[in-house]
């Protein structure tokens, strides 16, 4: 924030313009930061309201627009802040529809995927919330890259606007319907981030989803699980995965820090009192690793008394996977099981497979600072014989 809270004829123009760097990105700002903003700078509260609709609901980015605000305010915003939207390094369509854009917020490589799932009554945005994955789960491809950063608040939301301007102006014009928290990272990693956005998203001057559209998806933080619940109550997906903790603790890791029993607590913690709430377990089908009926009889006595739905998801494979997705029978085989016992099971069809755009697939492009990509490539080429990238 400029010390100065006086708000002046701007010094700079179109001409002749500030820094981007220098500027103060209002994408980071949900409702309650702008209002502080705006009035730390001298005005009204309701500005916020205003410049989120300019925003987010008219897609406008250029403060000079915002007409409903005084020249002088316009000014002062484009002298010191900016809408600053990501670069579209890609754009793929897939066969049925499927979108996935590989976006950058600064001048690095850096880049992460975003994916539009388009449905008969919904558009579903798939959204990323890190560069990367700490959290190593065995199945991913995220995970093989590593990990660079968390992605801010104005990085997350701005895969949002990108995707629901695009629809209206190509004639949709209900834009996004449903968001997921489903890209790359785990967003309860990125707490306070994630939560501003959501807010964003939420909010009847920002997105106006309700929170029945909004699903943070987690691989089991239980600490950020428990902080949660006060503090959001969108929809929240667990990806399970596992019956039991010996399974579990080789296919998610973070299993061997939070096992099961504690997950379940906090799962039970974010619903009670709640009437409307259900966790959706997520659970991908791996080819003799977890599909049997013993681990779907296992998994009914673990969920079984949990207001829940459960999404099985056919492992979508990558080169050099060490799985295999499950035969389809033994998909329905394990469905039909637990349906049987009174828990709604759906499964998931993959969606823009062609384009490596279904769960698990997304890659994006970025520095690892963990090195586990470059650990990944070693193992594989002296198992494999693969040879080493290099990027
Ligand atoms: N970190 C969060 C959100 C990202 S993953 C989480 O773990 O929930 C989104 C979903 O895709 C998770 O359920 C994840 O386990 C699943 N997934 C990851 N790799 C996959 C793959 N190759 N095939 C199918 N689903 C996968």
């Amino acid at each position: 924030m400029p010390g100065n809270h006086v708000l002046a004829e701007p010094e700079y123009s179109y001409l002749n313009p500030m820094p981007t760097t220098d500027k103060i990105n209002l994408l980071d700002f949900n409702r309650a930061a702008l209002e502080r903003f705006f009035v730390s700078n001298g005005e009204k509260p309701f500005r916020a309201r205003q410049l989120m609709q300019w925003v987010h609901q008219r897609g406008i980015t250029e403060f000079a627009q915002m007409t409903d605000m005084s020249k002088s305010l316009r000014g002062f915003l484009a002298v010191h802040c900016c809408i600053e939207r990501p670069r579209i390094l890609t754009q793929q369509r897939a066969v049925d529809g499927t979108r996935k854009w590989l976006l950058s917020f600064d001048d690095s490589d850096n880049a992460i995927e975003c994916v539009l799932i388009p449905e008969k009554s919904r558009m579903t945005l798939c959204v990323s919330s890190q560069l990367g994955c700490t959290l190593n789960c065995s199945f991913c491809s995220t995970a093989k890259q590593g990990f660079n950063r968390n992605l801010s608040t104005a990085e997350i939301i701005a895969q949002l606007h990108l995707a629901h301007h695009s629809l209206i102006a190509e004639g949709y014009p209900q834009g996004v319907t449903n968001v997921v928290m489903m890209g790359m990272g785990e967003p309860l990693l990125n707490f306070d981030a994630v939560i501003a956005a959501v807010d964003m998203m939420c909010d009847d001057f920002g997105y106006a989803l309700s929170k029945r559209r909004v699903t943070i998806s987690t691989a089991g933080v239980v600490p950020a699980m428990e902080k949660l619940e006060q503090v959001t109550d969108v929809a929240l997906a667990v990806s399970l995965h596992a019956p039991n903790d010996k399974l579990r603790n080789q296919l998610v890791p973070i299993n061997r820090k939070y096992p099961i029993r504690e997950l379940l607590r906090a799962c039970r913690g974010y619903i009670e009192g709640y009437k409307s709430r259900k966790i959706t377990f997520e659970y991908v089908m791996l080819d003799g690793i977890n599909d049997s009926l013993e681990h779907a009889r296992q998994l009914v006595a673990l969920i079984g008394d949990i207001p829940c739905k459960l999404n099985l998801i056919p492992f979508n494979p990558y080169p050099h996977a060490i799985y295999q997705c499950s035969e389809a029978e033994v998909i329905d085989r394990f469905r039909d099981y637990t349906a049987s016992k009174g828990i709604v099971t759906v499964t998931r069809r993959a969606r823009g497979d062609d384009i490596d755009a279904a769960c698990g697939q997304l890659v994006g492009a970025f520095h690892d600072r963990s090195r586990r990509s470059e650990k990944y490539q070693l193992s594989l080429s002296e198992i494999q014989g693969v040879p080493i990238a290099h990027s």
